[in-house]
């Protein structure tokens, strides 16, 4: 497993009333052509909600294969523009905007210039600008975080595309004859978009689209697919609704708006000899690209896939929390993704703590000298950053400690319902509202704030033998087993957890 070395946070023009996300990365992801559960590496982000005002009119069209033209009637008279540059650790994406025009009221030339990359200025006041995107060889760096022209389709993203100034918008595409466009934003009759948040909006056009819909316990669904894959959308659709209504259980808390699930082939090469995946889950849309030529293993894979990105829906991005908690929307997401991929059938215990056992020598090979809420705030600028690794272990030994304490009745699982549950103020601080809830339960006062809170170390070999486990640390690999001699109540446990000799 590596890390993103270089990856860097945009500094934000913040904006009074506006919802400050942190820029997510998603270290998680599997590759399951050979070896079950080994690791490869992929990134989600979540990025700022804006604040609504009179929306600018857009129109994108796509001219040649390779770029889209942008068109935007200014809501207001203004005279700077700013695109996102940096997105989690991709960089240099604002260098893709090209031939800016800006004009005024009464029709001339502003004389946009740029002064920096995706910064551009007007010596007039404009009403209206023109750009193109070239969008076509997406670096493999960069997808699925960033737009891009490919084979007939494209991913268009309006963090990159849209300045940042511009807080909502309607939009309507003139696409390419023959292509057709997915969103979770449903067009009204005349074929527009309302954009309220463009930082989370995703687009899928292409040739051939193909769209299955499903609607459970209220919550609107659709897969779409794009290119040929060894499934059908419908087939997918059940995978994909059989996660939802997992994490729909665990939260207790509907999405409110229509969540769309695109799968399309990667416009690059993924891992090694292409049989790899990423994944990014923005706003209500979930990506998934890949080759569909070696997608072996379909319904595990997109099964442990969607078990990691779909529970982001919620986690953080149904939560209007502020600050970087990342150890636990992507530490505690990975132990409950899992969780998740083990109680469907996927994987089974053994392989779970297989898992947990290579986690943890990745682990102990980096130092471990702060704490998660510190690891979260600087993990860009920690190459070794252990914030997802030790979240992911810190969840397994709450998981643990709750259910031993409670004898089986409590697990980490209602924790999510009670952090749904609970009225916290939007806004709140994330790290004080989530170490709330998990120290909340009996028995577990103080466990958040040490491991959380404090730089506490993970020292498995000591802790797990209490709950009928042992680490082997001696060969090459450490080997995490159930101990020989079980209590009764450590057999309990362990079965709760799926253990079944
Ligand atoms: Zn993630």
């Amino acid at each position: 497993m590596k890390f993103h070395a270089k990856a860097q946070r945009r500094k934000e023009n913040r904006k009074p009333f506006s919802l400050r996300l942190p820029l997510r990365l998603c270290a998680f992801a599997r590759n399951y052509f050979s070896t079950i559960w080994a690791f490869i590496i992929f990134l989600c982000a979540c990025i700022p909600t804006a604040q609504a005002n009179t929306p600018t009119r857009v129109t994108i069209s796509i001219p040649t294969p390779n770029e889209i033209r942008v068109e935007a009637e200014l809501s207001s008279p203004t005279r700077s523009w700013s695109f996102r540059n940096a997105y989690a650790g991709v960089l240099g994406i604002a260098e893709r905007v090209e031939d800016f025009h800006a004009i005024s009221a009464a029709g001339q030339d502003a004389q946009a210039k740029k002064s920096a990359a995706g910064e551009f200025r007007s010596e007039l006041d404009a009403i209206k600008i023109t750009y193109t995107v070239k969008l076509s060889e997406p670096r493999a760096t960069d997808v699925p975080y960033v737009s891009w022209l490919a084979d007939d389709r494209g991913l268009l993203m309006f963090a990159d595309l849209i300045p940042q100034d511009i807080e909502t918008l309607s939009v309507e595409f003139k696409l390419p004859t023959g292509w057709t466009l997915e969103s979770s934003l449903i067009a009204d009759a005349t074929g527009r978009y309302a954009v309220s948040e463009p930082q989370k909006s995703v687009f899928l056009a292409g040739r051939s689209l193909r769209k299955t819909s499903n609607t459970l316990d209220g919550v609107v669904l659709d897969v779409v697919l794009s290119g040929a894959w060894p499934f059908k959308e419908a087939e997918a659709l059940k995978v994909v609704s059989t996660v939802l209504q997992k994490y729909l259980e665990l939260t207790g808390f509907k999405l409110t708006d229509k969540t769309a699930i695109m799968i399309a082939p990667s416009p690059t090469p993924i891992g090694d000899g292409n049989l790899g995946w990423k994944a990014e889950t923005r706003g209500s849309t979930v990506v998934l690209l890949a080759n569909p030529k070696k997608f072996d293993f379909w319904r595990n894979r997109l099964t442990i896939v969607f078990s990691h990105e779909m529970l982001h829906l919620w986690v953080p991005n149904s939560l209007k929390l502020e600050g970087d908690y990342d150890w636990f929307f992507e530490g505690f997401t990975m132990y409950t993704a899992i969780r998740t991929a083990q109680e469907l059938g996927v994987i089974d215990f053994k392989e779970m703590l297989n898992t947990l056992g290579r986690v943890y020598d990745v682990y102990m090979s980096h130092p471990d000298e702060q704490s998660l809420i510190a690891a979260s705030e600087a993990r860009w600028t920690n190459p070794h950053s252990q914030v997802f690794i030790k979240g992911m272990l810190v969840a397994f030994l709450y998981d643990l400690k709750i259910r031993k304490e409670s004898g089986v009745k409590l697990t980490l699982a209602d924790r999510y319902r009670e952090l749904f549950s609970r009225r916290v103020a939007a806004n709140a601080n994330g790290n004080e509202a989530i170490i709330a809830v998990l120290d909340s339960a009996p028995a577990m006062s103080g466990f958040a704030k040490s491991y959380v809170e404090n730089s506490t170390k993970l020292e498995l070999e000591q802790v797990l033998p209490a709950y009928g486990l042992t680490l082997d640390s001696s060969g090459k690999k450490s080997q995490l087993r159930v101990s020989r001699d079980l209590t009764a109540e450590q057999q309990q446990l362990l079965r709760s957890l799926g253990y079944r000799n």
